[in-house]
């Protein structure tokens, strides 16, 4: 008889969007004549802009022709974009990244979650809390996390790092030393980030313990205040201790076009042992390359055309984000984020609970957003609103939130 991985038997439902699903849907049947307005789910409403979209339409034309066809790409990306992203996301930020330790994907989330498989089973994991569910949903299912208490919601063998308004939402170096470190930053759901000398503090400290630091930036494009880093690269000494995860989705629309890298350092070592062979073999084994088409896609992100429409794109989600913080704020709510980051988060008034801000927002502003208790125990009594509608409805949601 076979044995399935017990480990998935571990994880608990993940309800936090099917509940939110289900209560927007009862309120909808019990109140027909209201308009919902959505500010909860992380994803982009902006079309792909249009220097990206004449890129992929040539390439589309290319592989309808004997002469220009593409068959299976390179198993760790194609050198056009490989150089594009050196040169752009490394070289112009001085930070001595080559295209060959680069390694194109299908997306973030599949390089976070399959990550830890390159490492041993049993090192230790600490997490930002609240976190992006991956990270600790994937060492679940390679049996490195313990066990899981559902009062708490937490597993015996992942160490927490709170982050919270008394900390001003930097994690702070655990009591535990861990052996690989999670970082997302500018940090989903929170909104908030670090300076690029308290990064540094995190370098030097996964230096010192020996542990590697899976750098999420995701959200990098949202940066705009100067003493942010852009990569985990721009700090001395990362290239021995950290592995950094890029995603096309955020910063040029990509959720449903799928594509992302990931960036393994040569130095990164192991003792002898180099990370960076065993990524690329591992990608080799698994994965087959990401689209000829998608990556042309992504090469035009990197176009002057593209820059200049993304940048006109990010302003745009920023101006919402913009728009909704000074909104809540001139309402009388405790604000964070929405300055690096397209999530605006936010303290729930008069110790009300994540889930019954959400059930008040819902009834009185027919406005949905994200209990932040769905994102880690830390998350609790706060609550995430996103940048990624359009401005009208934006707008439209604060006028509601303002006349409550
Ligand atoms: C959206 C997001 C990603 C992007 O994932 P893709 O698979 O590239 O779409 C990665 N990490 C975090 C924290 C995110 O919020």
């Amino acid at each position: 008889m076979f044995q399935i991985n017990d480990n998935y038997q571990k994880l608990p439902g993940s309800y936090l969007f099917s509940t939110i699903a289900k209560k927007v849907a009862a309120f909808s049947e019990a109140n027909p004549d209201k308009q919902i307005i959505r500010l909860g789910i992380g994803d982009v409403t902006q079309p792909i802009a249009p220097a990206i979209i004449e890129a992929m339409h040539r390439a589309v034309d290319e592989m309808g022709n004997a002469e220009t066809f593409h068959g299976y790409a390179p198993d760790l990306g194609y050198e056009f974009l490989r150089k594009a992203i050196a040169d752009n996301d490394y070289k112009a930020r001085g930070c001595d990244i080559s295209p060959d330790e680069i390694f194109v994907s299908d997306g973030a989330k599949s390089d976070s979650g399959n990550i830890q498989e390159i490492f041993s089973v049993d090192n230790r994991i600490a997490v930002c809390d609240p976190v992006y569910p991956v990270y600790v949903d994937s060492n679940v299912m390679a049996g490195r996390t313990g066990t899981y208490d559902a009062q708490t919601g937490m597993w015996s063998n992942v160490i927490y790092m709170p982050c919270t308004r008394e900390n001003g939402f930097v994690p702070e170096f655990p009591k535990e030393t861990p052996d690989m470190i999670y970082l997302c930053l500018p940090n989903n759901p929170t909104g908030t980030t670090i300076t690029k000398a308290q990064l540094q503090e995190w370098v030097d400290y996964a230096n010192k313990v020996g542990a590697v630091i899976i750098y999420d930036g995701a959200y990098e494009a949202y940066i705009s205040e100067t003493d942010v880093a852009h990569s985990i690269y721009e700090c001395e000494g990362a290239k021995t201790c950290a592995i950094e995860l890029k995603s096309f989705s955020k910063n040029a629309g990509f959720t449903g076009v799928r594509l992302g890298y990931t960036v393994v350092p040569k130095e990164l070592k192991c003792g002898e042992v180099s990370l960076h062979g065993m990524w690329a073999r591992r990608h080799g084994t698994k994965f087959n390359g990401a689209p000829y088409i998608i990556q042309r896609a992504g090469e035009a992100v990197y176009s002057d055309a593209g820059k200049a429409q993304l940048m006109e794109q990010i302003a745009y989600y920023m101006r919402n984000a913009a728009t909704i913080k000074s909104g809540l704020q001139e309402s009388g709510f405790e604000v964070y984020g929405g300055v690096n980051a397209p999530y605006i988060w936010l303290k729930t008034p008069e110790a009300m609970t994540s889930w019954e801000f959400f059930d008040y927002l819902l009834e009185k502003a027919n406005v949905v957003g994200t209990p932040g208790s769905g994102f880690g125990p830390s998350g609790e009594g706060y609550f995430r609103l996103t940048a990624f509608g359009s401005y009208e409805n934006t707008v439209a949601a604060l006028e509601r939130i303002k006349s409550i």
